[in-house]
């Protein structure tokens, strides 16, 4: 038996086979020659049929997940993979330049991809974005640095170093036990993500554990404290099973106060509703039997893909979401990309501080287009539910205006259209900057709701990168100057009579949960396995 010592980040059991995930690196720096042409050829198309067998696989999934969208993309690369053009050129570089396979790979990338990049029909540029995915699978298989989902056993530990919220997003949660990371943070959106899906994740574990850790060993990680095992003793395994336990019981304790209200002692209602990033995590939602949603992440659905979703694509996600909510408020929040939730296709120029720069409302202020779609996906789904929308990363009252009428324009373009969309649609703002915090009397004014994103929060507040562990000591959550902004919000929300509730991190916090609530926040939003035990902290408090 091996123990590491890690940092726990959702607080869960877990103990399953190794899956070791050795990210590839496609990148070919200087040009590497190739002395047998004979022997890349050969290369070439050995890895061409892997490739082939891949793409081919990844269609099958589409087709049995009825995604026809991501069917297209993949019968598109897999007729580019046999493309003669294509073949040719990375077959004559290996015979007239003598390249290496990878590297005659690489030449045709770049070539193929400047060709598409150079068109003016928008959606063939684009392309460029399949050719760089099937050039880099066609790499990854000479190299034999392939991640081969389709290995992914049932209950299995994914071992990394770290992945991004997108790849977490493709991997098949129904095999998916936990995540140990040599790296990683608590506060990233990919540790969010397995705290709202419930799968345990212990991160900084170490250069050493990825070293030593393989396939098919057996991995346990204790979410409370962040300690993982590899093949662990009987010792060991019996004590976790012990906790595991422990847990079905508390969790067999709590699901008691479903059906029961989440009020104080002193009878003021909270609501207390659930984060979710994806439709998938209705199900769990409704079992929580939480007072609604607080909180959409909406910009997974533009994650772990390479084009933008389509309006139609958006539209039935939303629908899906609002109608297995009933009548309960569903607040999406529209997409918040950038900083460390990345995506190629958004063509966003490589920033040297990426949470400051571009992201959220932001590109969406650059570019309309893409905030006026997902918004008619919005508004057209909002029949069939009760549907609010909340704006991220508001900094001033002339953004939020411009914002405003970006939706009354949309409306405006649905009316004429007879398109039908309802009229009781509130907008809300992410108060999750120091600015939006300091001038919320003024944003108080002209939305419907205010819900307080600490983790954000928490990050401009103190000047320090959620991302970057080694602040970690410095990020903290219970500083002054975080609940004083707090606060003033809540203060300026109530003088004009709007909701305002926390949908960061800071929600699920039960240590906090009093102060908060004299404060006047009330309502909270958290992971929905954590509704219960927050429901059973609100009724033993008592406000006056
Ligand atoms: C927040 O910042 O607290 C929040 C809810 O949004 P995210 O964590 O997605 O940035
Ligand atoms: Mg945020």
């Amino acid at each position: 038996m091996r123990k590491y010592h890690g940092k726990g980040v959702c607080n869960t059991i877990a103990i399953g086979e190794a899956f070791v995930l050795k990210k590839q690196d496609t990148r070919i720096d200087s040009p590497v020659y190739s002395a047998n042409s004979d022997i890349e050829l050969k290369r070439f198309k050995k890895a061409k049929t892997l490739a082939l067998k891949q793409t081919k696989a990844l269609y099958d999934k589409a087709i049995q997940m009825n995604n026809k969208i991501s069917a297209d993309i993949f019968e598109s690369h897999y007729m580019m993979l046999q493309d003669n053009g294509f073949n040719n050129c990375i077959k004559n570089y290996i015979k007239d330049e003598s390249l290496n396979a990878e590297h005659a790979v690489f030449k045709a990338l770049n070539l193929f991809s400047d060709r598409f990049k150079n068109l003016d029909d928008p959606y063939m540029r684009a392309r460029h974005f399949d050719i760089k995915d099937i050039c880099e699978r066609l790499i990854a298989c000479l190299q034999e640095k392939y991640i081969s989902y389709s290995k992914l056993k049932y209950d299995c530990i994914v071992c990394a170093n770290d992945i991004t919220p997108g790849e977490l997003i493709n991997f098949d949660h129904s095999k998916l036990l936990g995540f140990a990371f040599s790296c990683g943070s608590v506060h990233s959106h990919t540790a969010i993500l397995a705290k709202s899906l419930n799968i345990a994740l212990s991160i900084h574990l170490g250069d050493g554990f990825l070293a030593s850790v393989k396939n098919g060993d057996i991995i346990a990680i204790n979410g409370y404290t962040g300690e993982v095992f590899v093949n662990p003793d009987d010792k060991t395994l019996k004590e976790l099973n012990r906790i595991k336990t422990e847990e079905v019981l508390w969790h067999a304790k709590l699901d008691k106060l479903k059906g029961k209200t989440s009020k104080t002692l002193d009878g003021k209602k909270i609501r207390i509703c659930a984060n979710i990033a994806t439709p998938n995590e209705i199900p769990a939602v409704i079992n929580s039997d939480a007072d609604g949603i607080g909180l959409v992440r909406s910009e997974f659905l533009y994650l772990g893909r390479d084009n933008f979703p389509t309006e139609d694509e958006q539209f039935l996600s939303y629908k899906t979401i609002l109608e297995g909510m009933g009548s309960k408020n569903v607040i999406i929040r529209t997409l918040d990309i950038g900083s460390d939730k990345k995506v190629d296709y958004f063509n966003i120029p490589k920033e040297k501080n990426p949470a400051m720069g571009l992201r959220a409302i932001r590109i969406c202020l650059k570019k309309p287009d893409i905030l006026i779609t997902q918004l008619r996906a919005l508004y057209r789904a909002s029949v069939y539910g009760n549907l609010s929308i909340m704006f991220p990363m508001i900094t001033s009252v002339d953004e939020t205006l411009s914002l405003i009428d970006i939706c009354n324009k949309v409306k405006q373009a649905l009316l004429s259209e007879n398109i039908p969309f309802s009229n009781n649609v509130k907008i809300g703002l992410t108060i999750e900057t120091p600015a939006a915090a300091i001038i919320s009397d003024q944003l108080a004014k002209i939305v419907d709701f205010f819900s307080l994103g600490t983790n954000d929060l928490i990050q401009y507040t103190l000047a320090c990168d959620r991302e970057n562990s080694e602040v970690d000591k410095f990020l903290d959550k219970y500083h002054d100057a975080v609940f004083k902004l707090i606060e003033i919000t809540a203060k300026n929300a109530q003088d004009s009579s709007i909701p305002v509730g926390i949908c960061g991190d800071l929600a699920a916090d039960t240590s906090v949960t009093e102060k908060l609530l004299k404060m006047g926040i009330d309502n909270l939003s958290v992971p929905a396995s954590d509704v219960l035990n927050l429901r059973k902290t609100v009724r033993s408090i008592r406000l006056n």
